[in-house]
């Protein structure tokens, strides 16, 4: 089982004015002041949808396998509900912190709206490195932290799934520890679990799956044949690799993917299908054997139709932004671009199909993986994929219309169409009491 790779919001290679790193709360308010420019919303919606509605912090002390305790720091941040639960990963990360939660937390609520799924935001997170724990540990971990935030989750209330360094085991244990605790089984509570216990079909497959949908339907928008694009994959993990694995199969060259050791290039294209995934052999893509091994930089810089950056965030920055020699950008990553580098990549006229549209195949399925829960009826691998496809391409419908109309950028299209639906459900609901 495979932890969702594509989902760090790294804070080391990013900039602001005054040489900080920006972090995603940062990123996310500066592009939600961005969209609002183009679009009549309430400004006292927006004022309060810059703050989350409830960050909770606990400590989370577990027994090491040598008998001491440690004890870590979690989060568990809700931005909005006004459309449904709040929805959104649970991550493993040395970096994790209660801004980064907040950030994502509000990149999870446009990202159910642009999709139009009945949830809101939400993002949580331990800050501890899961490569450093055994599996009983983390075991541990994850049931002492579900029981501290019991209070928050639930299946009406917030609805955890897997994200960077966690994965289907951990969504496992949650369900357990939660289930227990309430004398019943309630799959629910969590998205992203082994399909034997209530997880969907097609799950693990969906962010990268999504990704390859709307990779393919910016290139039609752009009259670009698949069977002649060139596309550069940063990463391969989860997403990276079922993205490039079916742009491959639709008749794309693909022509570079990474690990975190480097990349492997090769002009002509790799076969991604004999290229061992992160999760099923780490660090093992710079050890193919093929013409060109390059840095993460360069391949970031590749001329290419297609550049995919799934794999960290705050990669396209300020300091490479003006490098970047691909025509079309679409992110894989939660957050791969910054501020900065999205304001110079949109000077230069290089389109950014964004994370909350690109890869929101995951939380999709999520949905239809809490809508199997509970009907407690399982849906087949086909009408999952069936029904993420027409997901996703109702959505990239709606973005497009409101790119096209607006005169603005994919990132801002899609903020207007998330804004535009969280603003009416808060005007039709008020403000209580
Ligand atoms: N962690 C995934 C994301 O960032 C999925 C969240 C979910 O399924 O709730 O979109």
């Amino acid at each position: 089982m495979s932890s969702e790779s594509t989902t760090s919001n790294r804070q080391d290679a990013t900039e602001t004015t005054d040489n900080e790193p920006e972090t995603a709360v940062e990123i996310a308010r500066r592009q939600l002041e961005h969209a609002v420019g183009h679009v009549d919303i309430d400004p006292n919606v927006i004022e309060r949808l810059k703050h989350p509605t409830k960050v909770q912090e606990v400590t989370v002390p577990i027994e090491r396998d040598d008998g001491t305790v440690e004890v870590f720091t979690g989060y568990r941040a809700h931005h909005d509900s006004v459309r449904g639960p709040h929805k959104g990963g649970l991550r493993f990360h040395p970096e994790v912190t209660r801004d980064e939660c907040v950030g994502l937390s509000m990149w999870m609520t446009w990202k159910c709206a642009v999709m139009d799924l009945p949830f809101g935001g939400a993002k949580g997170g331990i800050a501890v490195n899961p490569k450093e724990l055994s599996s009983d540990e983390k075991e541990r971990l994850t049931r002492r932290f579900t029981e501290e935030i019991r209070g928050v989750i639930g299946p009406m209330k917030d609805i955890p799934a897997p994200d960077m360094g966690t994965d289907q085991q951990t969504m496992a244990w949650l369900m357990d520890a939660y289930s227990m605790q309430e004398g019943e089984t309630i799959p629910g509570v969590v998205t992203g679990k082994p399909p034997v216990i209530g997880g969907s079909k097609g799950r693990e497959e969906a962010p990268g799956r999504s990704v390859a949908i709307i990779t393919r339907e910016a290139l039609e928008y752009y009259d670009q044949p698949m069977a002649e694009a060139t596309i550069a994959m940063q990463g391969f993990g989860s997403v990276a690799a079922n993205a490039a694995r079916l742009l491959e199969d639709w008749g794309a060259t693909i022509v570079a993917v990474s690990d975190v050791n480097g990349a492997i290039y090769d002009p002509s294209g790799l076969e991604t299908h004999d290229i061992p995934t992160h999760n099923e052999q780490p660090e093992a893509v710079t050890e193919q054997d093929v013409p060109h091994v390059l840095t993460n930089d360069e391949l970031l810089e590749l001329d290419v139709d297609v550049l995919v950056p799934a794999a960290v965030g705050n990669v396209l920055t300020e300091d490479n932004a003006s490098d970047v020699s691909a025509d079309l950008i679409v992110e894989g990553a939660n957050g791969p671009t910054t501020s900065a580098g999205g304001e110079i990549l949109a000077d230069r006229g290089i389109p950014v199909i964004p994370d909350i549209l690109a890869n929101a195949g995951g939380v999709t399925v999520s949905y239809f993986e809490w809508l199997q829960d509970i009907n407690r009826r399982a849906w087949s691998l086909e009408r999952v994929n069936d029904e993420l496809e027409s997901e996703m391409v109702d959505a990239w419908t709606d973005v497009c219309e409101a790119h096209d109309a607006h005169d603005v950028t994919w990132r801002d299209a899609a903020y207007i169409v998330a804004l535009l639906r969280i603003a009416e459900a808060h005007e039709a609901r008020g403000l209580w009491p």
